[in-house]
C-alpha cells in the first residue's frame, strides 16, 4: 500500500502529575519518513502511542489524511507498530506470529493468509525460519519478524519505537539499511523513534526533536544541524563547543561578543538582544582551525591539548583554553594536520562566520 498522510493538531497528553506531551503539532507527509529523536523521558514514546491508539490524548486529534481517527481503536487505525522489546508472541511459531495481525483484522484481510505470510517472511528474508520459536532466533532475526508482523496487512503508517536498540552496532546498521529499502519498496510513511542522533540523521527526511514533551524543531537532518534554533538541539544533534560571553557592541551586520575572562569575538550575525546580555558562543568542532587563514578576522585562543581522540573517520583534539577558567573546546583535525600530542600548546582560530549566538537565558538562537 502507498503510504498516507498523517496530522497531529494540538496534542496534549496529561499524566496525573505530569504533562508528557504539550500542545504538538505536526503534519507528516504521505511516504515521508521522519524521526523523532530526544533524551529519555522527553515525550517521544507517549507521542507514538497516541498515534497509534494505546493512549488517548487528554486534548487534540490526530489525523490520517484528512480522517479523524482520534477516537478509533488501535487495531482500526491501520497503522503498523514495532516496539523496541520486539514483542513477540514467545508460544507462538514466526509463521503464527505474522498471521496474527492478520486473523486480528477485517474478513477482507483474512483471505489469503498463507499467501501474504509467505510473502512478507520473504520480505523480511526468514523464509526457512517460518517454524521456528521466538527464543530459537538471533536479536536481529526477531527484530526482523517484529517488522514483518507489522508490515503484513499493508499498513500505510508504519510507527517504530527504538526499534533496533536492542541490537549491537553492526546488527543495527545492517538493519538501517534493510528498514530503508522496506520502505523505499512499500512506499510507507514512517515515524521511527530513536535517541541515537546519528541513527535518525542518516534514515531521514526530515527530523523532529523532542525536549521536555515540546517539539522544539522539526527540519531536514542538515538543516537542523546547521541553523538549531535552540542551544539544546545545536548539542543534540552533532557535537558543539560552547563557550560563555557577554553581548560588547556591534558592527555592521555583526555583534562583538566579549568571551568569559578572554578576547572579543566577531559572530556571524547580529545578536537580536542588547548589549550586556549574557550568551553561548557556538562552534562545531569542524569550524574551529589550529592554524591561522592569512587575510581573514580571526580570533586566536591559546590553549594547551589535552587528549586526542581518534574516532574513525577523523580525529578529535581536546583543548584547553588559557583563558575562560580552562574550559575543554573540541577541534576536529582534518587528515592533512600533523597531529598534535597531548601536552603540547595548541592555539585555535575563530572565525566570524562560523560562530552562532544563543540566548545564556532561554538557550534560543539569538
Ligand atoms: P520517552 O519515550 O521520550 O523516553 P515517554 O513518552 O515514555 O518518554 O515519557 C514522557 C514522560 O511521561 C515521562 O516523564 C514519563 O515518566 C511519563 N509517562 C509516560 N507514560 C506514563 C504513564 N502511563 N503514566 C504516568 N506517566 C507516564
Ligand atoms: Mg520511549
Amino acid at each position: 500500500m502507498i503510504g498516507q498522510s498523517l496530522s497531529l493538531r494540538g496534542i496534549t497528553k496529561n499524566y496525573e502529575r505530569i504533562c508528557a506531551v504539550h500542545g504538538t503539532d505536526l503534519e507528516i507527509g504521505a511516504g515521508e519518513f521522519v524521526s523523532i529523536v530526544g533524551p529519555s523521558g522527553s515525550g517521544k514514546t507517549t507521542l507514538l502511542t497516541m498515534i497509534a491508539g494505546f493512549e488517548r490524548p487528554t486534548t487534540g486529534s490526530v489525523l490520517i489524511g484528512d480522517v479523524d481517527i482520534t477516537g478509533l481503536a488501535p487495531n482500526r487505525r491501520n497503522i503498523g507498530m514495532v516496539f523496541q522489546k520486539y514483542a513477540l508472541f514467545p508460544h507462538m511459531t514466526v509463521r503464527k506470529n505474522l498471521e496474527f495481525p492478520l486473523r486480528m483484522r477485517s474478513k477482507a484481510a483474512r483471505s489469503d493468509i498463507g499467501a501474504r505470510v509467505d510473502a512478507m517472511l520473504d520480505m523480511v528474508q526468514l523464509t526457512k525460519l517460518g517454524h521456528r520459536l521466538p527464543h530459537q532466533l538471533s536479536g536481529g532475526q526477531q527484530q526482523r519478524v517484529a517488522v514483518g508482523r507489522a508490515l503484513v496487512f499493508d499498513p500505510p503508517i508504519l510507527l517504530m519505537d527504538e526499534p533496533l536498540g536492542a541490537l549491537d552496532k553492526k546488527l543495527r546498521e545492517a538493519m538501517q539499511l534493510e528498514i530503508k529499502q522496506l520502505q523505499r519498496r512499500l512506499g510507507a510513511t514512517i515515524i521511527y523513534v530513536t535517541h541515537d542522533q546519528e541513527e535518525a540523521l542518516t534514515l531521514s527526511d526530515r527530523v523532529a526533536v523532542m525536549h521536555n514533551g515540546r517539539l522544539e524543531q522539526i527540519g531536514q537532518p542538515f538543516e537542523l544541524y546547521a541553523n538549531p534554533n535552540t542551544a539544546f538541539i545545536a548539542d543534540f544533534v552533532g557535537t558543539i563547543n560552547f563557550i560563555p560571553g557577554v553581548i560588547v557592541g556591534d558592527e555592521r551586520d555583526h555583534s562583538l561578543v566579549r568571551l568569559a575572562g578572554g578576547p572579543v569575538v566577531k559572530a556571524a550575525k547580529r545578536a537580536k538582544a542588547p548589549v550586556g546580555s549574557a550568551v553561548s558562543v557556538a562552534a562545531r568542532p569542524e569550524h574551529i582551525a589550529i592554524s591561522a587563514t592569512p587575510g581573514t578576522e580571526q580570533t586566536s585562543l591559546p590553549g594547551t591539548v589535552e587528549a586526542v581522540v581518534f574516532s574513525g573517520a577523523h580525529r578529535v583534539a581536546h583543548v584547553r583554553l588559557k583563558a575562560m577558567d580552562g574550559l575543554t573546546v573540541r577541534v576536529t583535525l582534518a587528515g592533512e594536520t600533523s597531529i598534535p600530542s597531548a601536552g603540547e600548546p595548541l592555539t585555535l582560530y575563530l572565525s566570524p562566520d562560523r560562530l552562532q549566538l544563543f540566548s545564556a537565558q532561554t538557550g534560543r538562537r539569538l
